[in-house]
């Protein structure tokens, strides 16, 4: 059985006054005894911030990013270990936005989970399809693409430490959701590619996440689908009311 994750991308928003509040507000409705992972992921100069404030509860915190190099001339990035450091124990790769705004590419997000790896951190991989290729009858090719040029080189157990997101780009921020029926297919032929890539015990276990738009109304429907093991959130995991009753029912979610 694999458990259920919640996570909120806060994305360029809630600087440290807003985050404190969000984390006292958060914590006051009771974050113990959750049968889900609840993970966030601020900005980075939030990260120190919120973990004295969350420190105790199940809640881990992530970053949004990282360099693919361990340290050097490369202004205005952040590394592997400095997240470490900081007490990260996720980083999200590849999300839709640093593809389409940061040129990132396939082979980049390959080596990006890979140092991440290599410092023990939990990569979440992002990976989906625009409108135009959905429409266009290629999303099964693109989802294979970037999921193989993700892992490709990887070992399975390697691949046993990681997670998967799937993000349909046209849902991500645009109220738009995927309907379960849609996730779910996409997330079915995503552990089917895992079989091949690394095997059934590896693809039984990996978590595969759906973002886009999920929001109170529509994480039951999500979660209880076979293949959804959690959600990543945007837009809903920036207020806590949003937030906090989307944990209060994956917990209730029995599959
Ligand atoms: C995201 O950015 O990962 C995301 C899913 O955003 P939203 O929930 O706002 O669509």
């Amino acid at each position: 059985m694999r458990k259920l994750r919640i996570a909120g991308n806060w994305k360029m928003n809630h600087a440290a006054a807003a985050t404190v509040d969000f984390c006292r507000d958060l914590r006051s409705r009771g974050l113990k005894g959750r049968r889900v992972d609840i993970l966030l992921f601020p900005s980075f100069t939030s990260i120190p911030v919120m973990l004295p404030l969350l420190q105790g509860t199940a809640v881990q915190v992530g970053g949004q990013n990282l360099h693919q190099e361990i340290k050097g001339a490369y202004t205005g990035e952040i590394s592997a270990a400095m997240l470490k450091e900081a007490s990260c124990t996720h980083v999200l790769i590849g999300h839709s936005e640093r593809r389409q705004y940061f040129n990132e590419t396939n082979a980049g997000v390959n080596a990006k989970a890979r140092v991440a790896l290599e410092h023990g951190l939990t990569p979440i991989i992002c990976i989906g399809e625009t409108r135009e290729e959905r429409e266009g009858g290629v999303m099964e090719n693109i989802i294979e693409t970037q999921l193989r040029g993700a892992l490709e080189g990887f070992e399975a157990d390697k691949i046993s430490k990681l997670m998967i997101a799937y993000e349909p780009v046209w849902a991500i921020g645009t109220g738009l959701t995927a309907s379960p029926e849609q996730a779910q297919e996409v997330h079915a032929y995503i552990r089917k590619l895992l079989v091949k890539i690394a095997g059934k015990d590896v693809a039984d276990r990996l978590p595969i996440l759906y973002g886009g738009s999920a929001k109170p109304d529509n994480a039951a429907q999500l979660l209880s689908e076979v293949d959804i093991d959690g959600l990543l959130i945007g837009g809903a995991s920036l207020k806590v009311d949003d937030f906090f009753s989307i944990i209060e029912i994956a917990d209730t979610i029995n599959k």
